[in-house]
């Protein structure tokens, strides 16, 4: 580090620390935080950050000067991005001054929203929560930071003994989740993003990293531009821009992913070409014939496994996918070559699925037959999109079913551990699952009369009016019953704020401290660099504001066994620090006494996390994360491999430690193909896909406020087969309604545009709020996930002039 930079971060730190005295919140700086090379300037301060955006988990570099963030650099420090950003995280820091923040709480009295202080915002949902607990719901998100999500999963499950917590990641990975289960007894992925640096071949399933995740789609296309040889294999159901750097489009039907990867086992079987030595000595078969299946699923033998996947030969895969046999044939060849290494990457395509885990277990059952696993470079990885679907939604676990730590409220020693981590009294936490995101909805949607027993539901960090399926019936239904109310923090006017009742100003990104965890288990800290804007807060603040409110009126559960405030907080002295109040809230590091707490949790399951100010040093820890000798922290890159993983016995390749079967072994799934919940008819004969867009984050909330981004990408469309259009007298840029059995949409076609459906297939993205697709999606779910299946739904394209009038 040169004097100038040595010189600006003493000075920065004596400015903060003085701040700190004088009631201001901002955090000293780390030394270590900034990378040399970053412009210097007076004033300009830098300091580390994950992108707010996807689940990659790049780190940034962020540039403040005067209470404002001013420049964004790609963090060369960081091991996930070295340096390098896609278009959103270079304009990350835009996503804070939109014209619209929210900056006042608003209450919604006779239709009309109306500003109110904080302190009755809190009182009237505490009054509410208070009135009636059990038929209050948090709805939250994998953009929850972890403290966030472990505050609200102790307030529910812990204080208000209430299960109804979910979160939007249900929509996006929770078959992701239960394919890892089902496979290996633990959830989140064995290998890490240095797979993508070693694989000779990466197989995409219904995925596009070219636009979703294109740091880590840079990775290994940049090892073609130094030489290297990488063979990408695209399968999906529509051309895309992965397709466009790929070796092989194997064009799929909808569903035919199952298919194919049971048509790949049966020719690794048929061809005696599989890892015997592999699978004898670390995998059982598992089928699914129970009445009420489960994750842990019945033994089979080998020889049934062979039995019932005899049938799915290359021939019948073909009829079943629509890829050609031979292109079966060249799949199972590839994973019979053992001296290669192959790695799979999936997302929403294979998770928001009907079978989707199914087809996640059978993935993972590919590469475990073929012994592609757990050598660098030879894995199945599941990806996600948000940036915290890891850390918060799978690791705190703030599902309905879920503890901390990868327990679950059905069994009674881990309710018995979290009551004790918690110090709540003993029955505290109930064994009832709580309702999964699209029940949940069902119920708040409809009237109390009718059993629909959730009246006031507290969505945070999350726009459910614009990804939930079937939005008529899961959100729009809400308007009109008078009884239901609806709680929405957020940081912008969204399509879920404009049917909410009470909406909260929330602070985001760096106007708050936070961590996050990203696709590879790596864990990610950051500090609070701006003030948010007018009265908005922090997310955690608002769950214990809350929470105290409740103490103060008396709730039993807001009091842990000795009386205490369950979420108290103590300084050295022992004396309480009121964090209740927004103005004391950073007296102390919040979410460090949180993350201390929950780190308790994280050992049972060997997904060990390190102290708090590791994170503060290092650009994340991939967990499991274990002290040395010499008191340093070592992370872990591939679990389950004896070269890496410290909790595998000495002398074992591979133990997973965690089975199911409680021998040490993976399970290879069978499960049979079945055909897609609806399909295209003469009503609706085209399948509608959904999806996003590079440009875009989610549902554009954030990456619709910065106008590089918004120009690049202005509106949603409808991607058509050029022959499709001629049939039906459309032309490019025409505006036409997409009709479903369960709504309309009204957009713009593109033709042979950035993505290429074949005849017979629409694709809509979901980014924009003035197009709602997701009036048309199917709420159908996968039975063990219970993630709805937006990739696949019947539809029809109605030129405007003769549709019906969108309602
Ligand atoms: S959006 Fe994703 S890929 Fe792009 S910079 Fe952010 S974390 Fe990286």
């Amino acid at each position: 580090m040169n004097n100038d930079r040595r010189a600006l971060l003493k000075t920065a730190a004596m400015a903060a620390a003085g701040s700190m005295v004088a009631g201001a919140t901002l955090p000293v700086l780390q030394a270590d935080q900034a990378v040399d090379g970053l412009p210097t300037g007076e004033g300009l301060e830098w300091n580390k950050a994950p992108c707010r955006f996807c689940g990659t988990g790049c780190h940034v570099q962020v540039g403040v000067e005067n209470g404002r963030v001013v420049a964004v650099a790609g963090d060369k420090a960081a091991d996930v991005n070295k340096g390098l950003l896609c278009v959103k995280g270079y304009h990350v820091g835009g996503i804070l001054y939109g014209k619209d923040r929210l900056t006042r709480p608003l209450l919604r009295k006779d239709g009309k929203l109306t500003e109110i202080s904080w302190d009755e915002a809190i009182e009237t949902i505490a009054q509410r929560i208070f009135d009636s607990p059990d038929t209050f719901a948090f709805y939250g998100s994998g953009q929850w930071t972890i403290p966030e999500g472990y505050a609200a999963q102790k307030f529910m499950k812990g204080g208000l003994s209430n299960n109804h917590i979910d979160p939007n990641a249900r929509l996006c990975m929770a078959s992701a989740v239960t394919g890892f289960l089902a496979t290996y007894g633990v959830d989140e992925p064995a290998g890490c993003y240095q797979d993508l640096d070693e694989c000779d071949v990466l197989i995409t399933w219904g995925n596009n990293p070219a636009e979703m995740h294109p740091v880590l789609f840079s990775r290994v296309t940049d090892r073609r531009s130094r030489g290297e040889q990488v063979r990408i294999i695209d399968i999906g159901t529509r051309r895309t821009r992965t397709t466009d750097a790929a070796n092989d489009y194997l064009e799929m039907k909808p569903h035919g992913d199952v298919a194919i990867s049971l048509g790949i086992m049966h020719l690794l079987i048929e061809n005696d070409n599989y890892d015997q030595s592999f699978v004898e000595k670390h995998c059982n078969f598992r089928g699914d014939e129970a009445d009420t299946p489960t994750l842990q699923g019945e033994p089979i033998s080998e020889e049934e496994f062979r039995q019932r996947i005899a049938k799915y030969t290359p021939e019948h895969v073909e009829e079943l996918s629509g890829v050609p046999a031979d292109k079966i044939r060249m799949l199972a060849d590839l994973f019979g070559q053992h001296d290669i290494r192959i790695t799979s990457l999936w997302c929403m395509g294979m998770n928001q699925h009907t079978m989707g885990t199914a087809i996640n277990s059978l993935v993972h059952g590919v590469h475990l037959l073929s012994g592609h696993f757990g050598r660098p470079g030879d894995a199945p990885t599941s990806l996600t999109g948000q940036p915290s679907a890891c850390g918060t939604v799978r690791e705190v676990g703030t599902l309905a079913h879920a503890l901390p730590g990868g327990r679950v409220v059905t069994k009674p020693e881990h309710r018995e551990q979290s009551e004790g981590f918690w110090n709540v009294r003993e029955g505290s936490i109930s064994e009832v699952p709580g309702y999964h995101t699209v029940k949940m909805f069902e119920q708040f949607t409809k009237p109390t009369a009718a059993g629909g027993d959730i009246t006031t539901m507290f969505v945070q960090v999350t726009n459910p009016g614009q990804t939930l399926p079937n939005l008529n019936t899961l959100f729009n239904d809400k308007q009109g019953l008078e009884d239901k109310f609806l709680i929405v923090s957020d940081v912008y006017p969204t399509a879920t704020t404009a049917l909410a009742d009470l909406i909260l100003p929330a602070a985001m990104w760096v106007e708050k401290n936070g961590m996050f965890g990203n696709s590879e288990r790596r864990t990610q800290q950051w500090f609070k660099m701006v003030d948010p804007p007018g009265e908005a807060r922090d997310d955690c603040w608002m769950t214990i504001a809350i929470a105290h409110k409740l103490f103060e009126m008396g709730h039993e559960g807001m009091k842990d066994k000795d009386g205490e405030f369950i979420f108290a907080v103590k300084d050295d002295a022992g004396q309480e620090i009121p964090v209740w109040e927004f103005d004391r809230y950073y007296d102390t590091n919040v979410d460090k006494h949180l993350f201390e707490e929950y780190r308790q949790f994280t050992t049972m399951k060997h997904k060990n996390l390190a102290p708090y100010e590791e994170y503060v040093k290092a650009r994340g820890l991939r967990w499991p994360v274990v002290e040395q000798e010499d008191g340093s922290w070592r992370e872990t890159k591939f679990r389950f491999s004896g070269f890496d993983d410290p909790f595998v016995k000495a002398g074992e390749e591979f133990e997973f430690y965690h089975s199911s079967s409680s021998d040490g072994r993976a399970q290879i799934w069978f499960h049979e193909y079945q055909p897609p919940p609806e399909m295209p008819d003469e009503e609706y004969p085209m399948w509608l896909c959904t999806g996003r867009v590079l440009e875009h984050w989610h549902t554009g909330t954030m990456t619709r406020r910065v106008s590089q981004l918004s120009r690049a990408m202005p509106t949603a469309y409808v991607e058509m087969h050029l022959e499709d259009a001629q049939a039906a007298n459309i032309r490019q840029g025409e505006i036409v309604t997409i009709e479903s059995r369960r709504g309309v949409c009204d957009l713009p076609v593109w033709i042979d545009g950035r993505g290429r459906p074949p005849r017979g297939t629409i694709f809509v993205p979901f980014f924009d709020e003035t197009k709602l697709i997701n009036n048309c999606t199917l709420e159908a779910y996968d039975p063990f996930s219970k993630q709805p299946d937006y990739k696949k739904c019947a539809a029809r394209v109605v030129k405007k002039t003769t549709a019906k009038v969108p309602s």
